[in-house]
C-alpha cells in the first residue's frame, strides 16, 4: 500500500499491515511457522528485550503473520494497535484481568455472550474480581449508580448475543469519560464493517475472530484493539506471562477472512432483514429480535451506530421449549450448531445450550426465554433460507 493517507475500509482490508516489497513480492502475508527470531547482534538482542527497538523475539509475544493481522485489525477499527489472542474468551479474560488487577471491580451490562456472562458471574469473582451487572441497559443512571471508586472499566457487548439488544455506545462512553475509566466493547456481532466502535466512543474493542472475521467456522481466535501504550503493557505483561497467543496459521486465515468482510456483512445484513420480516409476519412467531426491525425497541440506536443489522436474529416461537426444539429439529438446510458468523446459515436453542450454564431465573432476566431460537443467517440464496424457515415452522 502506497503513501495515500485516507484509504477506504475495503482497501485497508486488502492491504493494511503487509508490504509485498518486504516479503519477496508476495501480495499475501506469509505464514511464519516459527517460534523464535535470529538477532543481528547481542547488542540488538538487548535493545529488543529492553523495548528500545521493535523486533520479533518469540511467538508467545509476537510473530510476523500475527503482527500483520494485528496491524490490519487496528487499521480497520481506527485504533492505534491490536493484540491477537487464541480465542475471543482469551481476549476478554486478558483485558478484564489486566484492567481490574490489584483490587478493582468491573461494571458490565448483563446482556452478554454466555461464556462472557459465566466468566464475569462465576470465574472472575472466584479470583476476587467483583463484577456488577447492569440490567437496564437503556438507562444511563443504572450504569452511573453501579460505578464506585474501585471500578476500573465498563464492559458492554453490542449488539448482544442472543437477544440482539443494541446498547448506545456514545451514551455509555460519556459516563466512562466522566468517571475517567475506559469503555470496553465486545463488537463481535457488528464487526468493524458495520460499526465504527472507537469513533462511537469505545476505548477498547474486542472481537471473537472465530465468527465473522474468520467467516467460515474453521478457526478460533480473538483480538483486542486500543491505545498502543495499553496494548504494549498487555503484550509485555499478562499476554507474555500467561500464553494466550494466536497461532500464525489462524492469523493467516483471519487475514483472508478480512479481505471479504465488508461484502459478506452487507449480504448477511440484507438476507437477515428479509428473514426477520418474514418471521415477524408469521402467525406462529411471537416476537423477533433484530437490530434493524423498525418496531424494535433499540431500532433508533441501531440505525444511529450501525450501517447494517448483521447476521444474527432471534425469535420466540409460540409453544416455548417444545416448539423451539421441534423447529430446530425440522430445519433441513441450516446447520444446528453452537457457532455464529459462518457463511452458512446456523441455528441453535440458547436456553438449553449456549446459556445452559446460566440459572433459569438469571437467564429469564437477561431475556433468554425457553422458546427463543437463535439464527445466524448465511450467504445462501435467500429463497432457500426462507423456504427452510417456513417448512420448519409448518412442522410445529
Ligand atoms: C463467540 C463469542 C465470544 C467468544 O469467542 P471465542 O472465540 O469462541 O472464544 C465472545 N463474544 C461474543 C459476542 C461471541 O459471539
Amino acid at each position: 500500500m502506497g503513501k495515500k493517507k485516507n484509504y477506504g475500509f475495503d482497501t485497508k482490508a486488502l492491504h493494511s499491515g503487509h508490504n509485498p516489497k518486504e516479503n519477496f513480492g508476495s501480495p499475501l502475508p506469509s505464514i511464519h511457522q516459527t517460534l523464535a527470531y535470529c538477532f543481528e547482534s547481542p547488542e540488538q538482542a538487548a535493545r529488543i528485550f529492553a523495548g528500545e527497538e521493535e523486533g520479533f523475539v518469540y511467538s508467545r509475544i509476537n510473530n510476523p503473520t500475527v503482527d500483520a493481522f494485528e496491524k490490519r485489525m487496528a487499521a480497520l477499527e481506527g485504533g492505534e494497535a491490536a493484540l491477537a489472542t487464541s480465542s475471543g474468551m482469551a481476549a476478554i479474560f486478558l483485558t478484564a484481568v489486566h484492567l481490574a488487577q490489584n483490587g478493582g471491580n468491573i461494571v458490565a451490562s448483563d446482556k452478554l455472550y454466555g461464556g462472557t456472562y459465566n466468566l464475569f458471574n462465576v470465574r472472575l469473582p472466584s479470583f476476587g474480581v467483583a463484577v456488577k451487572f447492569v440490567n437496564d441497559y437503556q438507562n444511563l443512571a443504572a450504569f452511573e449508580k453501579a460505578i464506585d471508586e474501585k471500578t476500573k472499566f465498563i464492559f458492554i457487548e453490542t449488539p448482544a448475543n442472543p437477544a440482539l439488544n443494541v446498547l448506545d455506545i456514545g451514551m455509555v462512553s460519556e459516563i466512562a469519560k466522566k468517571e475517567g475509566i475506559p469503555l470496553v466493547v465486545d463488537a463481535t456481532l457488528a464487526t468493524p464493517a458495520l460499526q465504527k466502535t472507537i469513533d462511537l466512543g469505545a476505548d477498547i474493542v474486542i472481537h471473537s475472530a472465530s465468527k465473522f472475521i474468520c467467516g467460515n467456522g474453521s478457526s478460533l481466535g480473538g483480538v483486542i484493539v486500543g491505545k498502543k501504550k495499553l496494548i504494549d503493557e498487555m503484550r509485555q505483561g499478562l499476554y507474555r506471562d500467561t500464553g494466550p497467543a494466536l497461532n500464525p496459521f489462524n492469523a493467516w486465515l483471519f487475514l483472508l477472512g478480512l479481505e471479504t468482510l465488508s461484502i459478506r456483512m452487507e449480504r448477511h445484513s440484507k438476507n437477515t432483514l428479509i428473514a426477520a420480516l418474514l418471521l415477524q409476519n408469521h402467525p406462529k412467531v411471537l416476537k423477533v429480535n433484530y437490530p434493524f426491525l423498525p418496531n424494535g425497541s433499540d431500532y433508533v440506536t441501531a440505525k444511529k451506530q450501525m450501517s447494517g443489522g448483521g447476521a444474527l436474529l432471534s425469535f420466540e416461537i409460540a409453544g416455548a421449549l417444545k416448539s423451539g426444539k421441534k423447529f430446530i429439529k425440522s430445519l433441513k438446510l441450516a446447520s444446528h450448531l453452537a457457532n455464529l458468523g459462518d457463511s452458512r446459515t446456523l441455528a441453535i436453542h440458547p436456553a438449553s445450550t449456549t446459556h445452559g450454564q446460566v440459572p433459569k431465573e438469571e437467564r429469564l432476566k437477561i431475556g433468554i426465554t425457553d422458546g427463543l431460537v437463535r439464527m445466524s443467517v448465511g450467504l445462501e440464496n435467500i429463497e432457500d433460507i426462507l423456504d427452510d424457515i417456513l417448512q420448519a415452522l409448518e412442522k410445529i
